[in-house]
């Protein structure tokens, strides 16, 4: 029996596999980086043991470090999590060597399918549909040049160690083919120390599915189901689904059978995923297989009700699997969204800070929805530069793909992310897009959709409208406050607005009765009904009977507004306000690019450079507090501080200048 599990890992697959550890009853030991030091999942174990400096490299990939950890603490077990040791063969031998289970495959497996070269081979004889292609290891830009025209065009240039989406180049033609060798063997030599190259087919336009095995010590294996993860970019999973609404049963089965098949030639043990890719005729081609735990593992727990990492843990500690393949149902539908500190409007650039505001939304199972939020970090943890950008993965559950679909949109509303940037609004975009919806999609489908980058859509009419009535709704709330504070009578608030979004002014009513708010439009009229709590980041409410949700920050005038992929900067006037508004002369904006300046009236909270820093874009410079709610200003670009003129504590009006920059 297992007592003690020391987790190799961090975030939140660390997280993910302590919450299981615990229900089972089992002591958890972490590890830890200096800059994890205050990190969740130091926080969730039972014991922790600092393991070196930042950099992976110096911790958490380090054998003796992690060894020396379990005996100091008497762990039994280590749980590898994925990435990092997690599919090393020389770990796991180790902890062999000192009678620790590995909650994992045996060496054997891991050496064989580690390597895509020796795991293709392999996979052949044991009767696995492989892409077509060819196993030499390629020796120079010519033999690639051969061996492609060999193939036939175009050919996916590999590494054979590679992981992680790395080491790969796509070739239509012959010069392609060189450089793409050179640059995959360069790439492999960097990231893996391992620059061995082959050449397959490059299927164009396939679909990425994966069958999820679970074998035990006693001969038992089965596979469950399968994971649809087409929507990636460069080669790396971004939303993934479980069933894929794709496949047929039968070509579900055939692909699951050989999965199996695969397994039971390694002897495989504990949980393990074999990925394929699948054309348009359902032709189905085995990529790889991954010897552990999925990043996507959730979304298979979530349809067929089965917790991985307990079974893995069952599995190591020698049990019989207490299932059988006929036990393995499909229960709806289930989608994961990979939350990444990433801004999506500057070609994905990784960001990385303090999260100033970290509110998921709540984890719940309600009227057979779920929200699951696998996550490692907290509100006020910071984001650091040494690691995998992931924040979270969040997951929805329902009855039907559709459901599963509306039902992230709407978490995705509710999660609110401040002080550093990341995709939500990127991946807001991708449930709303028809094909996606339809389920028309393959592993080109973001290249495709979004050639040029990612940008913001204009606001459709029917949501730009909700928006203007939240903002006066969230206008009164204020007025009222005002109007109680200088003890007015609050049903004088006025009932005339005039909304300035996209340069357009737009004329308002207002009607408040207690909880309910009406705004009329026209001949429109919304009925608002919410308990939105005045400086709350989330208004979360009815908007004529239908529940949503929409992100709030204050600016001068007015609200910065978020829903779905869109944001609106709303100002709100009074009726002479706005007949003066008209009448400002546009600003011709001067040149303030060496500027940083107070975007709205507030106080300034911190102040996180100081005079001859070089910030980098995206890093934080400050916070300013205003309307109790904190919002952090980042550099726009590279430059070094040339004056810093307020401190903490003191007050700012809009466009004072607290930062001026040298750019060079
Ligand atoms: P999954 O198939 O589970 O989504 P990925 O291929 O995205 O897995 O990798 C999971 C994690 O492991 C990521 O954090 C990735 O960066 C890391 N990873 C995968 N392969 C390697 C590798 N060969 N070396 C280092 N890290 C890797
Ligand atoms: P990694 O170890 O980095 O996960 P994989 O071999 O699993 O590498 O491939 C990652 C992704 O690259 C796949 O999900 C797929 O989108 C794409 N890919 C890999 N090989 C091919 C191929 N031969 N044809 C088309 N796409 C491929
Ligand atoms: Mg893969």
């Amino acid at each position: 029996m297992i007592k003690k599990i020391l987790i190799a890992n961090r975030g939140e697959i660390a997280c993910r596999v302590i919450k299981s550890a615990q229900q089972m009853g089992i002591k958890t030991v972490a590890v830890y980086s200096d800059a994890d030091k205050n990190a969740l999942h130091v926080s969730m174990a039972d014991e922790a043991v600092h393991i070196g400096a930042s950099p992976a490299s110096e911790s958490y990939l380090i054998i003796d470090k992690i060894i020396d950890a379990c005996k100091q603490t008497n762990a039994d077990a280590v749980h590898p999590g994925y990435g990092f040791l997690s599919e090393n063969a020389q770990f796991a031998s180790a902890l062999a060597d000192n009678d620790i289970a590995f909650i994992g495959p045996n060496i054997k497996a891991i050496k064989v399918m580690g390597d895509k070269i020796a795991s293709k081979l392999f996979a052949e004889k044991a009767g696995v549909n492989i892409v077509p292609g060819n196993t030499d290891l390629i020796e120079s830009p010519e033999q690639a040049v051969k061996t492609a025209n060999q193939v036939g065009y175009p050919v996916m240039i590999k590494a054979s160690a590679g992981g992680g989406g790395k080491g790969m180049r796509v070739a239509y033609n012959d010069a392609e083919a060189a450089q793409g060798y050179t640059l995959a063997k360069s790439e492999a030599m960097s990231s893996f120390g391992d620059d061995r190259i082959f050449i397959e087919k490059f299927i164009e336009d396939p679909r990425h599915i994966e069958i999820q095995i679970l074998a035990d010590k006693h001969g038992t294996c089965l596979y469950l189901v399968e994971r649809e993860c087409s929507i990636q970019r460069r080669n790396q999973k971004v939303v993934e689904e479980a069933p894929s609404s794709f496949l047929t049963p039968e070509t579900r089965k055939k692909m699951g059978e050989q999965s199996v098949a695969l397994a039971k030639a390694v002897d495989y043990e504990s949980a393990g995923t074999v990925e394929f890719i699948v054309d348009k005729e359902q032709n189905f081609y085995f990529l790889e297989m991954n010897t552990r735990l999925q990043v996507e593992h959730p979304v298979t727990e979530l349809i067929t009700g089965i917790d991985l990492v307990e079974q893995m843990i069952k599995i190591a500690a020698g049990e019989k699997l207490n299932l059988q393949q006929s036990d393995i149902k499909i229960n709806g539908w289930a989608i994961e969204s990979r939350i990444y500190a990433e801004d999506p409007f500057r070609n994905f650039l990784p960001s990385t800070g303090r999260l100033t505001k970290y509110f998921p939304p709540a984890e719940q199972i309600k009227n057979g929805l779920t929200i699951r939020n696998d996550t490692g970090v907290y509100h006020g943890g910071e984001i650091a530069i040494y690691y995998d950008p992931m924040i979270a993965k969040l997951c929805t559950h329902a009855p039907t793909r559709a459901e599963a679909i509306s039902h992230m949109a709407d978490a995705l509303d509710q999660f609110i992310i401040k002080g550093i940037s990341h995709n939500i609004p990127f991946v807001a975009a991708l449930m709303q897009h028809p094909d996606w919806q339809s389920g028309d999609i393959s592993t080109s489908f973001i290249a495709k959709t979004y050639p040029d980058g990612f940008e913001r859509a204009e606001i459709p009419a029917d949501i730009k409208a909700e928006i203007c009535a939240i903002a006066v709704y969230l206008d009164h709330k204020q007025n009222i406050k005002k109007a109680a504070i200088s003890t007015q009578n609050s049903h004088q608030v006025s009932q005339h607005r005039v909304i300035k979004i996209d340069n357009e002014y737009i004329n308002l009513t207002l009607d408040s009765s207690g909880k309910k708010t009406t705004v009329t439009h026209g001949n429109n009229s919304y009925i608002l009904n919410s308990n939105w709590d005045l400086g709350a980041p989330l208004w979360s409410g009815q908007i004529n009977g239908s529940h949503k949700h929409f992100k709030i920050d204050a600016i001068l005038n007015g609200f910065e507004i978020e829903h779905k992929a869109y944001k609106a900067v709303v100002k709100i006037f009074s009726k002479r306000e706005a007949e003066l508004d008209k009448k400002m002369p546009i600003k011709i904006a001067s040149d303030t690019s060496n500027l940083l300046l107070c975007p709205m009236p507030g106080m300034l909270n911190s102040i996180d450079v100081k005079v001859g820093d070089i910030v980098e874009i995206g890093q934080a410079l400050c916070v300013v507090e205003a309307m109790k709610m904190e919002n952090v200003l980042t550099a726009e670009k590279t430059a070094t501080v040339k004056a810093v003129n307020f401190s903490a504590g003191e007050s700012l009006k809009v466009d004072d200048v607290i930062v001026e920059f040298e750019i060079d």
